[in-house]
């Protein structure tokens, strides 16, 4: 076999993840690569923090991207911050909440699990009880926004109560990020780790994290050193803290330049902004779902406007559905998974894919393959009930 350039199609992504990038952002990665301890090179990495720190909301010095997906984040805030045979609540209402669990268990923890039913939110009161119960726990662990539903669950409440019990938080803002109101310092987060590929729209492969200092001095005290040599962050600091830089990993140098892009691009546009946008957006996309006829599986109150679960209409197999808006409009939506695969399609409005175009694109192809499937739907009304909103706002 020879082989040749391989050359992807142009998709529209709608999915749970990867979104759409920017043409800045792609553009950025083309720039000539350059040594990984390079002075210029580290002065970006400044940047780079600086500008995680913004995003994030955060002061916190320990604000950097990890060189691997948001679940290594994940890892790496469980192998550093659990001792082996320590109790870790955990709450899981979704695929992701499920995954925490798992790792904490792989680090050496043992797990508490409140779960609460996918599509609902965590329920702050299941937490307070657990606590009380748990008088040993000093971690808590919860996703803030759960990309498997589209459920937004209320991490500032959740901290207050893990605090009031003495207990440091661990939590996921994958798909929060960028995307829905996100506030580390005010909300007293201790641990939260990210991606790079959703609301910030860059490219795959990078875990944004953030520490404070309780989480640190907790990191201080362990007994047993980290487990994991590519992640224990004392390590890493050597690599990514403002002091002398000495080798750690080779960093993914054009990666850290689209990452370093996409962050100018959020800051630019202004977090509060781009905010309101995704929920603006979401709106807009809302307003066309229903008028056809379909329904969401989250109500509204705690929906997530970037992760829209939509329930798949009777005898409509979401399978074909997927693959023929794939191949015939080069559009992906996410597929549901666990217990809600074929039962829910996920529609990303997330970063830079939040936009009007990709609404319109999405409804319409979404009417045409649905109607050619039969299924029981409203035509020629979607698109119209997506721009009344658009413009009464
Ligand atoms: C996508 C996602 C992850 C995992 O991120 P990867 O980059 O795929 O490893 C973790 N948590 C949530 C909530 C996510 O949406």
């Amino acid at each position: 076999m020879r082989y040749t350039s391989f050359n992807p199609p142009v998709r529209t992504l709608m999915g749970s993840g990867p979104s759409d990038v920017h043409p800045r952002v792609l553009t950025a990665m083309a720039r000539p690569t350059i040594g990984h301890l390079d002075p210029a090179f580290i002065a970006m990495m400044e940047e780079i923090k600086g500008l995680l720190q913004y995003a994030f909301q955060t002061s916190n010095a320990l604000t950097i991207p990890l060189s691997a997906p948001g679940s290594a984040g994940m890892e790496c805030c469980f192998v550093n911050l659990v001792e082996p045979g320590e109790e870790v609540i955990v709450c899981v209402n979704g695929v992701f909440g499920e995954r925490m669990k798992d790792s904490i268990e792989r680090s050496g923890g043992v797990p508490i699990v409140i779960a609460d039913p996918m599509g609902s939110p965590v329920d702050p009161n299941k937490l307070e009880e657990t606590l009380r119960k748990h008088r040993d726990a000093r971690l808590v662990a919860f996703v803030h926004a759960e990309t498997s539903t589209g459920v937004l669950s209320d991490a500032k409440q959740l901290a207050e109560i893990a605090h009031h019990h003495d207990c440091l938080t661990i939590v996921d803002t994958v798909t929060s990020l960028g995307g829905s109101p996100l506030k580390v310092d005010e909300w007293g987060l201790d641990a939260v780790f990210s991606g790079s590929q959703k609301c910030l729209s860059c490219t795959p492969g990078l875990a944004p994290i953030t520490l404070n200092d309780r989480a640190l001095d907790k990191i201080k005290q362990r007994k047993i050193r980290v487990q994991s040599w590519f992640l224990d962050l004392n390590l890493l600091m050597g690599y990514w803290g403002s002091g002398k830089r000495a080798y750690h990993h080779t960093a993914p140098i054009n990666t850290l330049y689209a990452l370093h892009e996409a962050l100018a691009m959020l800051q630019e546009e202004g977090l509060e902004h781009s905010w309101a946008r995704h929920q603006h957006m979401h709106r807009a996309l809302r307003s066309g779902i229903e008028a056809m006829g379909l329904a969401f599986l989250v109500k509204e109150s705690v929906r997530l406007p970037q992760l829209n679960a939509i329930m798949v209409p009777q005898g409509v197999d979401d399978a074909v559905l997927r693959s023929r808006l794939l191949n015939d409009y080069n559009l992906e939506i996410g597929a549901g998974l666990g217990s809600l695969a074929g039962k829910i399609v996920r529609i990303g409005l997330m970063g830079y894919g939040a936009n009007m175009k990709n609404v319109m694109y999405c409804l319409e192809a979404l009417e045409a393959v649905l109607a050619d499937m039969r299924a029981p739907i409203q035509k020629g009304v979607a698109m119209n009930a997506a721009q009344n909103v658009a413009v009464l706002n």
